[in-house]
């Protein structure tokens, strides 16, 4: 079976762990959200990229659910001390190894996918990680501080801020020049299906959606999602300021309702939202808590069978 799964960050790279359990002989390709990307110190971070790459190739902080295991904050407290900014961003010094390998590599001209592609061969991931575009699209988040309004970067809303000051729009800078990198189109195309994991609807999901020409492949597809909200509130982390910034309720129903029945064919729920309801969509409800790689594996089975 050719598998698609979609893939932001923590909750998309937990996922994956499970799926590539549940369905080891199959071949699974996975499209990775660079909304998020960002240079700092002239280097060229991809932490969703990275979430994954690390996840699935046994290199991650399991505690953190981000960066690399066992790692050291040297050059960040260098930088520090030199009085340098961003402050906020935290870099591990086994990370920014990475970083640099993956700016080289672009800045000789490579473009992002065959640099991905590079850093696997490390990494044996076990699945294929395509990133959405090797197009700059960056998303950035219209906030209201004591500057009145401005845009500022994704990363600077969500790790500086906490997402503590209300969105009042997030957009997708340069989605509308970006196109899906070598590979994503042809992989939806050849995919039996296509699966959507509990990653941040707006941020991860809603992003790579973005990219001309990703969202009308994917619904000639049959696609089954995962539900990132259970009973009211996203497990980790702030998607309920992502959702209440583009007017979605943070539940099970309202992020069924923002991907909507063109997309999805099947939605996979918390037992406490089993009452989600879709006309065009089959919902099942299982339990959702990725606590660890059986239950984890579980969600990816009930998932598959939902669609299959
Ligand atoms: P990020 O890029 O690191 O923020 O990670 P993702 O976008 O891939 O995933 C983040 C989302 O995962 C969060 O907004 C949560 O809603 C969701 N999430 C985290 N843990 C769980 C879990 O155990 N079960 C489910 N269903 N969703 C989860
Ligand atoms: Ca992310």
């Amino acid at each position: 079976m050719r598998i698609v799964s979609l893939a932001g960050g923590i909750g998309g790279a937990r996922f994956l762990r499970g799926l590539r359990a549940a369905a080891p002989e199959s071949e699974i390709t996975v499209i990775g959200n660079t909304g998020d990307d960002i240079t700092l110190f002239g280097l060229r971070v991809c932490p969703d990229l990275d979430t994954v790459m690390y996840t699935l190739g046994g290199g991650i902080d399991e505690a953190q659910g981000w960066g690399r295991a066992g790692d050291t904050r040297t050059v960040k407290d260098e930088l520090a001390a030199y009085g340098v900014e961003p402050q906020w961003f935290g870099l591990g010094d086994k990370d920014i190894a990475t970083h640099i390998v993956r700016t080289q590599m672009l800045n000789a001209g490579y473009p992002l996918s065959a640099v991905t592609e590079a850093l696997c061969e490390r990494w044996r991931p076990g699945v294929r990680l395509l990133p959405m575009t090797d197009d700059r699209a960056e998303t950035h988040v219209v906030i209201e501080d004591d500057g009145g309004r401005r845009a500022i970067h994704f990363q600077e809303w969500w790790v500086r801020l906490r997402a503590s000051v209300p969105a009042h729009r997030i957009a997708l800078v340069g989605a509308d020049d970006a196109k899906p990198a070598p590979g994503v189109l042809e992989a939806i195309e050849a995919a039996d299906v296509v699966v959507l994991p509990p990653s941040n609807p707006v941020v991860s999901i809603g992003t790579i959606l973005q990219i001309p020409g990703i969202r009308s492949a994917l619904e000639a597809k049959a696609v089954v999602g995962v539900s990132p909200i259970i009973g009211g509130a996203p497990v980790r982390g702030m998607a309920d300021a992502c959702l209440a910034a583009v007017g979605v309720e943070t539940s099970a129903q309202g992020v069924l309702e923002l991907y909507g029945s063109r997309l999805l064919d099947g939605w996979l729920v918390a037992e406490q939202d089993a009452g989600a309801a879709l006309d065009g969509v089959r919902v099942r409800a299982v339990p959702l808590l990725m606590s660890d790689l059986a239950a984890t594996t579980a969600i990816a089975r009930a998932a598959l069978e939902l669609v299959r």
